[in-house]
């Protein structure tokens, strides 16, 4: 595991922040977790401009340069010789005496940390997962991708407790997203996500797979939908930078479509690897 803290490379042992980090008192921070195939990184570019837009929802003034934050990423993948890498970053406010309001002199905690990459095993692509659904108990701004994740990892919990994969969100019987993925289904050979706004992550997996759907000519909406059309739904299959495209083939204890990944998930699953092969920006 390689640790750089605000630009420098430091010993795992010695990567220590303030007890009075404001990230660790308030969840006053961002986060990103950027994935690497063969030393390459997915779109990091899109992730750190997801991480920009985030610091002006909270009022997060970097003091520090994002191109810098970018070679560090880089550095840190290098200096690990990682080929297949998962780097995660993270931004705070800093550390100040506590109080609620931003501190006028202070400055970024930024972390950078890389390690090698611990991929779902492959069957999990091959036969589909399953999940459970869950009351999205989240605040209003999930588009801001805070490191305040209680709710998520609550969801998460009860996902494994109950021996499935993942844990779909919903928001008075509207599917938003999922503890960490976001969620697509397939009905009459449409597929429908939930539209980029307030109440979801627009994950960059789920971006690419808009592209992905308009290069295979596929009927794509961003549209909401219910729990009762998730259940109903021929395919599932949710996506994030860890979880790729994942089939999801029981939900709730209910078989989805044949139980098995449909056709089109696997389609995309297919192009979404062509990418993994050759995107490097
Ligand atoms: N939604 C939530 C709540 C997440 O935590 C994640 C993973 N960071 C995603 C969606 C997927 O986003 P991405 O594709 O950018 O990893």
């Amino acid at each position: 595991t390689v640790v750089y803290l605000n630009g420098k490379r430091v010993d795992y042992s010695d990567a220590k922040v303030s007890v009075e980090d404001r990230g660790f008192q308030f969840g006053d921070g961002l986060y990103e977790v950027v994935r690497v195939y063969e030393g390459r990184f997915f779109y990091l570019d899109r992730h750190l401009e997801r991480l920009k837009k985030g610091a002006q929802e909270i009022y997060l003034k970097f003091d520090f340069d994002i191109e810098d934050l970018k070679e560090v990423c880089k550095k840190a993948v290098a200096d690990g010789e990682f080929k297949d890498a998962s780097v995660y970053i993270q931004v705070t406010r800093g550390a100040a005496p506590r109080q609620h309001n931003f501190p006028e002199k202070t400055s970024c905690t930024w972390v950078v940390i890389a390690r090698e990459a611990n991929p779902q095993p492959e069957e999990y692509y091959e036969n589909g997962v399953s999940a459970i659904t869950v009351p999205d108990e989240r605040w209003m701004r999930c588009n801001v991708k805070t490191v305040q994740l209680i709710p998520n990892c609550i969801a998460k919990e009860k996902a494994k407790r109950a021996g499935a994969f993942e844990a779909i969100f919903h928001r008075g019987g509207i599917v938003t997203e999922a503890s960490s993925s976001n969620v697509f289904i397939v009905k009459s050979n449409k597929l429908l996500t939930h539209p980029a706004n307030n109440f979801i992550l627009h994950g960059i997996t789920r971006g690419v797979v808009l592209e992905i759907a308009e290069k295979l000519d596929l009927e794509l909406r961003e549209e909401t939908f219910s729990l009762d059309q998730l259940l109903d739904a021929d395919e599932v299959f949710i996506t994030g930078t860890m979880t790729e495209v994942m089939p999801v083939v029981k939900v709730d204890g209910k078989i989805i479509g044949d139980g098995v990944p449909g056709n089109l998930t696997r389609n995309i699953i297919e192009e979404f690897r062509k990418l993994t092969k050759t995107v490097d920006q």
